[in-house]
Order: C-alpha cells, then sequence, then structure tokens
C-alpha cells in the first residue's frame, strides 16, 4: 500500500470550476507493466472520451445527475472495468452487481445489491430512487422491480469475459478468500462518476462487481449511501474504490462531507485524511474520486494506481492510471 499521496498540480486540485466531473474505473489497476501499451492507451482512451462526453452536456447544462449515471453507464458496458459486462466472479461462478446513486440537491438515492440480471445495475439503482418509495433494494426484490420498471434483462453470463473467469481460477487456486487477496492484479475495478453543474448540483454514482471469488450474498461498499457514494450540495460528491469490508468501516464517502461540513475542512485535506490515515489505520487500500460545491477535485488513492479520468470548465479532459 502507497501511504503518500501523488503530487497532483496545484491545478489540479485546487482550481474551481464552473462544471467538473471526475471519473473512475477501480483502484488497484493492474501493476505496471502488466497491461501492454495498446491495452493502457485503449483504456486511457475510453476513460478520455467519457469526461469528454460529460463536459460537454455539463457545458450544454445537463444535470449532474443524468450525466454521472450516463458516465457509469458508459463503463458499465466497457469490458474493461469490474462492472456490468466485464464484471467479476463471484465464489460460485456467478455475477452479482451493486451500484448506488446519489443527487446532492435534495439528498435523494437509490441503490441496489445482488443484481443479476439487469445489463447496468446503475439504472436500476436510478430507478429506486426516482419511482420507490425506498433507497434500497436487495436481491429478488431488486431484479422484480427492475422487470416491472421495464428495465432490459440479460442473462447472467452476459457479464462473463475470459479474463474475469481467468481471475477466479487463480483466485481460487490460491484459496484468496476476499479480506485476503493474494494477487492485487485482480483485487478492484469498481467504476464511479461524480460531477458538479451549472446549476450548483453535485451528484455521485458507483457500479460494481464487488470482488472476485466473494462469498455468495456478500456487499460491499459501493452500494452503500455514505460508505461508497455520498453527494451533498453542501459540501461535496463522492464516489469510492477499494476493499469495501475498510470502506464500510469508515463511512468514508460520508466521513469526507461530515469533515468538510463540521471540521471545515477543504475537499483535498478531507479526502487526503481518509484515504491515507483513516482508511491504512486498518489496513485498507483504494482511493475515492470528489468534487466539492466550487468545482474544486480530488482523488487520491493510496494504491498502485487508479483507473481515472477528470475535466471541468477550466480544465481539459484528462485520463490517468498510474501516478
Ligand atoms: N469497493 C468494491 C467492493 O468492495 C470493490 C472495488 O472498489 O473494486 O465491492
Amino acid at each position: 500500500m502507497r501511504l503518500t499521496a501523488p503530487l497532483y498540480p496545484k491545478e489540479v486540485c485546487c482550481m474551481p470550476n464552473e462544471y467538473a466531473i471526475v471519473i473512475h474505473g477501480g483502484a488497484g489497476a493492474m501493476s505496471k507493466g502488466k497491461l501492454t501499451p495498446a491495452q493502457e492507451s485503449e483504456i486511457k482512451s475510453v476513460l478520455k472520451s467519457i469526461v469528454e462526453e460529460g463536459l460537454a452536456a455539463l457545458k450544454a447544462e445537463a444535470d449532474a445527475l443524468d450525466v454521472v449515471q450516463k458516465a457509469v453507464n458508459r463503463l458499465e458496458d466497457s469490458i474493461w472495468f469490474n462492472a456490468g459486462k466485464g464484471a467479476v466472479f463471484n465464489h460460485q461462478g456467478n455475477h452479482e452487481l451493486d451500484a448506488s446513486i446519489m443527487c446532492g440537491k435534495n439528498l435523494e438515492a437509490g441503490a441496489v445489491s445482488g443484481i443479476r440480471f439487469s445489463p447496468n445495475p446503475i439504472d436500476v439503482a436510478r430507478e429506486v430512487m426516482m419511482n420507490s418509495p425506498h433507497v434500497y433494494l436487495g436481491g429478488e426484490g431488486a431484479e422484480q422491480f427492475a422487470r416491472v420498471q421495464g428495465l432490459p434483462q440479460v442473462e447472467n453470463d452476459y457479464f462473463s469475459t475470459d479474463l474475469r473467469y481467468q481471475q477466479l481460477q487463480s483466485a481460487i487456486k490460491a484459496q484468496a478468500v476476499i479480506l485476503e487477496p493474494t494477487d492485487h492484479d485482480y483485487k478492484y475495478g469498481t467504476v464511479g462518476a461524480v460531477a458538479f453543474d451549472k446549476h450548483g448540483n453535485l451528484a455521485a454514482a458507483t457500479s460494481t462487481g464487488g470482488i472476485t471469488n466473494k462469498q455468495y450474498g456478500r456487499i460491499g461498499d459501493s452500494p452503500v449511501i455514505g460508505a461508497g457514494t455520498y453527494a451533498n450540495n453542501q459540501t461535496c460528491a463522492v464516489s469510492a474504490t477499494g476493499h469495501g469490508e475498510h470502506f464500510l468501516r469508515h463511512v468514508v464517502a460520508h466521513n469526507i462531507s461530515s469533515r468538510m461540513m463540521l471540521a471545515n475542512e477543504s475537499l483535498e485535506q478531507a479526502t487526503h485524511h481518509v484515504v491515507f490515515k483513516d482508511l491504512p489505520s486498518t489496513g485498507g487500500s483504494g482511493g475515492v474520486i470528489a468534487v466539492d460545491h466550487k468545482g474544486n477535485i480530488s482523488l487520491p488513492f493510496n494504491t498502485e494506481g487508479m483507473y481515472r479520468g477528470w475535466g471541468g470548465s477550466n480544465q481539459p479532459a484528462q485520463s490517468k492510471i498510474y501516478e
């Protein structure tokens, strides 16, 4: 685990924007050298194009909530990330997906876990938020709700890819149980997006297949409002990625918002405290992406890499994997 902050130039972290978007495709990225240069450049170009699309929409006055949902849709549809198509396998050789979305304007939120037949779990989470009296639906009830709402359905093997299958086989062989993954290359890969729009609204969304070889029924931080996802117009919008058990215990996303609200910390101070002090204190690795109510962005991680992209009214779209 890396315990120091990557040195971002001031113009990345401390530059207010009239609108901004930050996305991630998971922390604990493939070790340097394991991705071919062609794969690395393809992943970076996917990330950058999603940021560009988000920036164009935000410039045209789109709502932050729609923008984060769309960005997560595109990440879910890409086989490179552990969400939607390309999600990891659980120990039984199936896929169970989790997602959540939150609107910073009114604190409305939607979340789902144990999704097996909806190709875009973030759409089910948004539907829960908009068209149900609830915040969080799990398992068969969430699936049934998605069907009734007319959302598309797929077979569970829609999510399967050879790469994820190989990762499951090596995890089983290494007896890598979820709490002690032995190979950092198949650890994380969740996706997320946060945005600040021209109307002054913040939104956050996160979607994941969880962790390779996880126990049937295991739920991490990603669908839990306050742990993996949080948005509040008074402070910031946050989406997390990393070892979910630790992110749950540290209530990471809400913790960042609270540090800003109650301790008057800046976005950068609050995110860095949680990522470089709180999480490592229990052995938690990963990172967060965040944007505040002035359009400042922050994207710290304590792993070797984090698939990420960002841009704002004053910052061109960029993407990176390692430091
Ligand atoms: N946080 C996710 C989980 O624990 C994994 C990830 O970020 O890749 O389910």
